[in-house]
């Protein structure tokens, strides 16, 4: 019948820090370093084969939230993610800084 639509919630370990994230279904970075991985094309949808590491290289502010812009170390997609209320905001400065 039906198909069940579901986020994926899986909880995922940063590769980078090791740090344990819980996965929100929106979240796809680490909470800790802000490092994610270059595995989606749309978000969530895992379909992309590289599995690179990818860097946060700028914060932006949008709409008084900020967006990380996350550029994979492997190939060098980038792409914009929005926050999550439990990033660590020091690691945020630390990029918008840098
Ligand atoms: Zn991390
Ligand atoms: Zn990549």
């Amino acid at each position: 019948m039906g198909k069940f639509f579901q986020r994926c919630q899986e909880d995922f370990q940063c590769d980078r820090c090791g740090a344990m994230a819980r996965g929100s279904g929106y979240t796809n970075h680490c909470p800790q370093c802000l490092w994610s991985r270059h595995v989606d094309i749309n978000p969530g949808d895992r379909a992309a084969s590289c599995g690179g590491l990818m860097e946060p290289i700028a914060i932006e502010m949008k709409k008084g939230n900020y967006v990380i812009l996350h550029q994979c170390t492997r190939c060098g997609w980038q792409r914009r993610n929005k926050t999550a209320i439990d990033d660590n905001f020091e690691a945020i400065l630390a990029v918008a800084r840098s």
